[in-house]
């Protein structure tokens, strides 16, 4: 018979660390810090498997729950020493959610369970506080009505500022206990009024509503997003946690508060929290009163926080990682509630990695597994033009100030609403900031939409915080001198206009700085560094970590990462990021120059091949200089050059006007021109004229661009700098068209290498982007000496589905989860995937030389890369600022792998 529940308490755990499937995240976290000896009230977690077998069955429990929680409970009372439902000295419990992955604020969580109108008195002549006894009922009552009964919180809220303008109340705990006697009667009317029965009494029925209340939270719509913005499986299930109840309010030698082990925003190695003195636990992750920074507990309980630093030091060194704690001070005694890894920014990432291998903590290898590999794109983020922001300063537009939550500078125009954030980025109508008093979990969509996050009241670790730094979003919080007006639409302070919805505004997620009007960002110090040497490596530790990083995960990769670049700056920007190589230059893209479109024009036009080889001879000296640039840039590492690839109508205009303009630029008759566009109209252009399909009809482009391309890389081998020249043919489906179109390449650049009478290597090869090719893979690569998965045109062949149209229904088949993910973002690993495996192994049986390479948008996506890693391809390529993405995601892939392979 399967264990359901594991017990926790007094130096002993039934579970620990490794057991995060079965009791959760939060519940293995209890069990580990039982074991080694941090304290923490007993307690038990009911396990995940629990969850399923509730959804699997109706919402039923297994039989044998029942007797295995009792007896649990017994336990924790035993070790207490009070009793469940005690009139005299009553035992309380919270009962509380915990995933597998942490979700945090996506579940509901319930304190001081077990009061009713007779415990209450028993809890206040036991604590000798009647005042404290009758604040935890009536919070327990509103967090059980909001929770279990769903009921909306407002009513409650409603009459607790009703109560506290009454008398004059500053803050909830200056509220008399006559008073909260008064309120508590008032909350169990609004349950019977809108219930049409009594709060529950029955601690029992109390205990088992919030289980099942919880059970019943994993599929609520804010957890359903949050997993599926998370990639967070959704039979995973959640754990319950049953616990007895510390209390931070019971007076001023009480208090409640979370913690990082180091400073989750930057890094930097120093305990870093908040707390608020006499106060609940919930009351500083919901960012409802600002808390005070932790240095202040060291001035107002020196012993708790003595005890304190003992504890977060036993943890780091236990997880041997930066951890997230919860914590209650109840009368002068430190309990600890929770810990796990804490999310942390990629800046914060980066460096508690690298400190941590100083420190000796960490090896390098798992360094590089700490770094979530898209997070290293943070460290390349911009920042604010520091003169702009000067001038904005100095023209008075600082509007405030809030605490720094989130990296890198944003501007955006104002929107007040999540909703809104969301339309935003689906019409594609430019950055805004999403402006709230405090967000909570309804508001992730709009976070995800947005450039920046910024709210008027709230912490550090307040939800808004928490959230927008695990999606790297720029956030600033508790901006308190700043007043959002939700129903006039208005960001107000005081000196200042109000800003209105649409008003452009700009927050720095890590000075906190709030400014109005729209600031130009700088590049990030890595940037710097690297890209413009407007900054020495001495001078940013950002940079050297970075640095650091990536080295070691080179040290382990095996795959290798090139980048798709079509221009000589793009190339030197991917080199510096750390490209091997170029593995994708769309030569169209140079055809597109102002000096130059013209004359493709004119080509596109040529009635006659005679006509059509002079405009490409007058072309070919533009092409050579790009190339020659290219070359020399890579300085002899490869570059693969695909030949011209789309459809000719996309150079010539389309619109009357633009028809008539080009028409007069180019002195010809507007109507011949016109006539042309629309003999080159194709229904369905991606699968029509295109790729190697012009090649073969017009062999004389495709020569033209071998002949420029081999110019260029004899001139430069002329120079003494070597090149390794790679002529990709691309949308090949059949081995005719290969032999073909690479016989005539292969002919043309043995002729201009033999002109020039210098040595230089070179490759013919293919890219795989129809699903044929990737069938007759063992055919084509007789002749191709390389292949190129374009998993973009690869995706949208397999699936059928348009890349230039399916933005408007792949959003509906990932939310109904007909999709797990936009397969033109994540590769779909079991059909498009498996082509590329396929193509691969087929590809190699008959040349075991073949060197294959991935050049789609996936080559940048670390999921993606760990499948290519596993389907044995040589290189990645992708877009250079996704270069050290890439090598990261590449080593972690290569760590994978050789976990699995054992
Ligand atoms: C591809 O199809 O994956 C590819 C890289 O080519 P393009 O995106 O230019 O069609
Ligand atoms: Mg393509």
């Amino acid at each position: 018979m399967s264990q359901y529940v594991y017990y926790f308490g007094d130096g002993h755990a039934e579970g620990n660390a490794k057991m995060k499937d079965v009791l959760g995240g939060k519940g293995a976290g209890l069990a580990e810090m039982t074991n080694i000896g941090v304290p923490v009230p007993p307690g038990f977690t009911i396990s995940t498997a629990v969850c399923t077998y509730f959804y699997e069955h109706g919402k039923q429990y297994p039989p044998e729950l029942k007797d295995a929680v009792a007896a649990n409970l017994a336990n924790v009372e035993a070790s207490v020493g009070r009793k469940f439902g005690d009139r005299g000295k009553p035992l309380l419990v919270s009962v509380r959610s915990g995933a597998r992955a942490s979700m945090p604020g996506m579940m509901d969580t319930i304190l001081n369970l077990g009061l009713n109108d007779e415990t209450v008195q028993g809890l206040g002549a036991s604590s000798g506080d009647e005042r404290f006894a009758l604040d935890s009922y009536r919070r327990f009552i509103q967090m059980y009505s909001d929770v279990v009964l769903e009921i909306d919180r407002e009513h409650f809220e409603h009459e607790l500022v009703a109560v506290r303008e009454r008398v004059g109340a500053q803050s909830d705990a200056k509220i008399p206990a006559e008073s909260l006697r008064e309120l508590v009667a008032t909350y169990k009317k609004i349950v019977r009024d809108k219930l049409g029965r009594d709060f529950p009494q029955d601690v029992q029925e109390q205990l088992w509503g919030a289980v099942g209340a919880v059970f019943n939270s994993w599929n609520n719509q804010r957890a359903i997003t949050y997993r599926a913005l998370n990639g967070i499986p959704d039979d995973w299930g959640t754990a319950v946690n049953v616990q007895s109840m510390v209390f931070g309010n019971m007076g001023d030698d009480c208090a409640t508060g979370v913690a990082f082990t180091r400073n989750p925003s930057t890094g930097e190695r120093k305990f870093f929290g908040e707390f608020l003195p006499n106060a609940q636990g919930e009351d500083v992750v919901a960012g409802i009163r600002t808390p005070l920074p932790i240095t202040k507990l060291e001035e107002t309980m020196p012993e708790a926080y003595g005890q304190l630093v003992d504890v977060y030091k036993k943890l780091e060194a236990h997880y041997r990682d930066m951890q997230d704690i919860e914590f209650t001070i109840q009368s002068r005694k430190l309990y600890l509630l929770q810990t796990r890894n804490g999310k942390r920014t990629g800046f914060a990432a980066v460096k508690i990695a690298c400190d941590m291998v100083d420190e000796g903590l960490i090896t390098n290898t798992e360094a590089v597994e700490r770094v979530e590999a898209n997070q290293i794109i943070q460290l390349l983020a911009p920042v604010f033009d520091a003169e702009e922001k000067a001038r904005a300063l100095k023209e008075g537009r600082l509007l405030g100030r809030g605490l720094p939550a989130g990296p890198g500078a944003a501007a955006g125009k104002v929107v007040f609403q999540a909703d809104h954030a969301v339309r935003a980025a689906r019409t594609g109508s430019g950055p805004v900031i999403l402006v709230r008093i405090e967000t909570s979990p309804e508001d992730i969509a709009g976070m995800h939409s947005a450039a920046g996050v910024l709210t008027t009241r709230g912490g550090l670790t307040s939800h808004a915080a928490v959230v927008a730094r695990g999606m790297g979003r720029s956030c600033v919080v508790g901006a308190g001198t700043l007043q959002v007006d939700y129903h006039r639409a208005e960001l107000q302070s005081s000196g200042h206009e109000p800003l209105e919805e649409h008003d452009w505004l700009s927050i720095d997620g890590t000075t906190g700085e709030v400014i109005s009007g729209q600031i130009k960002t700088r590049p990030s110090e890595v940037a710097q560094v690297l890209l413009y040497g407007t900054m020495k490596a001495e001078e940013s530790e950002t940079y050297r970590n970075f640095e650091r990083l990536l080295r070691w995960a080179d040290e382990i990769r095996t795959l290798g990462v090139r980048t798709n670049a079509d221009t000589p700056e793009d190339a030197r920007v991917a080199r510096l990021f750390g490209a091997q190589g170029i593995g994708l230059c769309r030569t169209e893209h140079m055809f597109f120059a102002a000096d130059r479109i013209n004359k493709v024009r004119e080509m596109i036009l040529a009635r006659t091949t005679v006509a059509r080889r002079k405009a490409l001879d007058e072309l070919l000296p533009h092409q050579r200089e790009d190339f020659d640039g290219i070359f020399r840039e890579l300085a002899g590492l490869p570059a693969t050059i695909r030949l011209l690839d789309p459809p000719l109508h996309e150079f010539l205009p389309h619109t009357e006007a633009a028809v008539a303009t080009i028409a007069r630029e180019m002195g010809i008759r507007s109507d011949e021109l016109k006539r042309r566009v629309e003999q080159l109209i194709e229904v369905n252009p991606m699968l029509g004229h295109r790729g190697c399909r012009l090649g073969i009809t017009y062999p004389e482009i495709y020569e033209m661009q071998v002949r420029a391309m081999f110019e260029a890389a004899c001139a430069v081998k002329k120079d003494g700098i070597d090149v390794a020249p790679e002529v990709m043919i691309p949308l090949v489906g059949t081995i005719g068209e290969l032999q073909l179109t690479a016989a005539n390449a292969r002919r043309v650049a043995n002729e201009v290498i033999q002109e020039a009478g210098v040595q230089v290597d070179y490759l013919v090869g293919t890219m795989i982007e129809i699903p044929r090719a990737a069938l007759i893979a063992d055919k084509l690569s007789d002749t191709a000496q390389f292949f190129s998965f374009g998993t973009n045109d690869l995706t949208q062949m397999t699936f059928g589905y348009s890349r230039d149209d399916a933005g408007t229904f792949l959003p509906d088949y990932v939310e109904k989860k007909i999709l797990p993910k936009d397969p033109f973002e994540s590769i779909d690993q079991e059909g498009v995937g498996q082509l590329v495996r396929l193509g691969t192994e087929r590809g190699r049986s008959t040349n075991a030389n073949l060197k294959v390479g991935v050049c789609g948008e996936h080559g940048g996506d670390p999921e993606s890369i760990r499948f290519f890693r596993s389907c044995g391809l040589d290189y990645v390529s992708c877009s250079p600022y996704r270069v050290p993405v890439a090598r990261l995601a590449a080593a972690q892939a290569e760590l994978e792998q050789k976990a699995y392979e054992g």
